[in-house]
């Protein structure tokens, strides 16, 4: 049995998160059940991300304090995570003490190390504002690509992480002047002594997807710079350095290690509080990542960094699931030009389970992904309405109504019948083998393939005019679609837990029994065994009306 701990990218709490950034929370989700299924030990955990300057101007703008909206926000993603099924180990929030006292701790240790200088730097300031502007205080033109809306911390263009002074054209975010620069001591990180070690991990890591690898390795190539690690501001957690009152830690460097606090805090909820550190320290755990690719740097370099700064014996990130961007009708997500979809509208156009099925079967695994009404109408309409649904609901009508709702007795086996029993068998180790290679949208195309191949096999024995020729014959193909009824339930279950639960209970399965992945390939069903009420699992939807 293997040790998993299993994290995605914590939504930034300055509003809902929209499509974009819940697929790395339902990725994780689908992951972490999938590994439980197979018998893994896993613990997933992922959190609110609420301090930095992009939520003090939110909060002010809305005329209230920080904490208060990521209050309230925090507690709608809690409501809606439960709305998609979402269920992982710790959904928790930088706020939460143990996050704070983690933290603090971790860059003691570090500071004893010696891995943290101070300097004075030269800031922008705003005369008019009378305050520092760091990271999206303050806006301007990227250095490296011209982009004319990269922010102080980071270019949405290119990628890379930025000083705020490298801006071209720099503008405060508050009054629009042009900034001047002031000077102000800051505790730095010292990254470049990490850069050879780093170098290597990158490079003997074969997990890595090319996009990582190739970003990671470019950038350590040019040349890793010290990180700043304090900043001017209220909101945040407090710097623990001699000397740092007043300073808080950058939000980057602090919410990246909520990883590893959440894990804690799992670990004290569930009354064993040493329990995180057989993940964490335990060089046998594979340590996985579901994030968008705009956040590589933090999950391949810098938090590696910091963990290799403790000098404990903790387990780096094994693999950086690190996915492209989805698209909305061709444009980025954009809050402020109302592009996209979030996820509390999401669900007054359709139930979570059908986004759950969309989001996984348009994941932007090897290039961008494009977000359309007609394309998630097809998706569902096609895919879940005609082929899977259709498929559960004709094969499992049809033994309630003409052979007394029991599973009917197979006789011998033709060609046709031999060939689905095979696909019945292989069909666990076929989508292992692409799940175990973090491919979940070839792995969720392959089940439904199944149902297709379900459909055809039906279709080509026509057991509804068989039943009045050849009863046996009508009864074999009615005892493997149910059976491959069954493998659909259990190999769905990481993608449709809602849907295999109805199945399992159509079917009318012990749903409490422990199923592992590998019994989706065995025979499931005695002759004989009385199903249940066979009820329609999907709608047709029409959404087009929306774009
Ligand atoms: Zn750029
Ligand atoms: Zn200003």
């Amino acid at each position: 049995m293997g040790r998993w701990v299993v994290n995605s990218a914590w939504p930034y709490v300055n509003s809902l998160p929209h499509l974009g950034t819940f697929i790395h929370l339902l990725s994780a989700d689908v992951y972490a059940r999938y590994l439980r299924l197979k018998g893994e030990e896993v613990i997933a955990v992922t959190g609110s991300d609420e301090h930095g300057t992009p939520i003090e101007v939110e909060a002010i703008r809305k005329g209230v304090t920080p904490r208060q909206l990521t209050d309230q926000i925090h507690k709608q993603i809690c409501e809606l995570l439960e709305a998609y099924n979402i269920r992982l180990d710790n959904y928790t929030r930088t706020e939460s003490p143990v996050h704070i006292r983690y933290t603090q701790e971790l860059y003691r240790k570090v500071y004893e190390n010696g891995y943290i200088y101070t300097q004075n730097v030269n800031l922008p300031y705003c005369e008019t504002d009378k305050r520092f502007l760091p990271d999206r205080f303050v806006e301007g033109t990227c250095p490296h690509c011209g982009y004319e809306q990269a922010r102080g911390d980071q270019c949405d263009s290119c990628g890379r992480v930025l000083d705020p002074l490298e801006l071209i054209r720099p503008k405060c975010v508050f009054c629009g002047g042009t900034p001047t620069v002031k000077s102000s001591t800051h505790w730095f990180f010292d990254l470049p002594k990490f850069r050879d070690r780093l170098s290597t991990i990158v490079r003997e890591n074969k997990q890595l997807p090319e996009n990582a690898r190739n970003f990671s390795l470019r950038w350590l190539e040019e040349g890793l710079k010290p990180r700043a690690l304090t900043r001017d501001n209220k909101w945040g957690i407090p710097a623990p350095f001699p000397g740092a009152e007043g300073k808080t830690i950058y939000v980057w460097l602090e919410a990246v290690l909520g990883y590893v606090s959440a894990s804690i805090e799992w670990a004290e909820k569930s009354g064993r509080p040493e329990a995180w550190k057989d993940f964490w320290f335990n060089q046998d755990t594979k340590n996985v990542h579901f994030i968008g690719k705009d956040n590589i740097p933090f999950h391949v370099i810098i938090f590696p960094a910091l963990l290799l700064a403790t000098h404990d014996p903790y387990v780096l990130p094994w693999q950086v699931s690190s996915t492209e961007f989805i698209l909305f009708d061709g444009q980025k997500f954009s809050k402020s030009n109302k592009i996209g979809v979030w996820i509390d509208d999401a669900l007054k156009v359709a139930p979570g389970e059908y986004w759950r099925y969309v989001l996984i079967a348009i994941r932007p695994e090897a290039r961008d992904a494009n977000f359309t009404w007609r394309d998630f109408e097809s998706h569902v309409n096609t895919e879940l309405n005609d082929v899977l649904g259709n498929f559960v609901h004709r094969t499992l009508t049809f033994v309630n109504n003409h052979f007394d709702s029991a599973v009917p007795k197979p006789g011998s086996l033709d060609e046709k019948d031999q060939a689905i029993k095979k696909l019945i068998e292989e069909a666990p180790t076929k989508v292992a083998s692409l799940l175990d290679d973090f491919q979940l949208r070839n792995g969720l195309a392959t089940i439904i393939e199944l149902a297709r191949a379900g459909n055809q096999y039906l279709s080509e024995r026509e057991p509804w005019h068989l039943i009045k020729t050849d009863r046996g014959k009508a009864g074999t193909t009615l005892y493997f679609a149910s059976e491959l009824v069954r493998t659909l339930g259990i190999l769905l279950s990481p993608f449709l837990p809602e849907t295999t639960h109805q199945i399992q209970e159509q079917l009318n399965l012990n749903t409490t029994d422990n199923i592992t992945w590998w019994d989706a390939g065995k025979p499931g069903l005695e002759p004989g065994h009385k199903i249940g009420k066979p009820t329609p699992l999907f709608h047709k939807i029409t959404v087009s009306k929306q774009s």
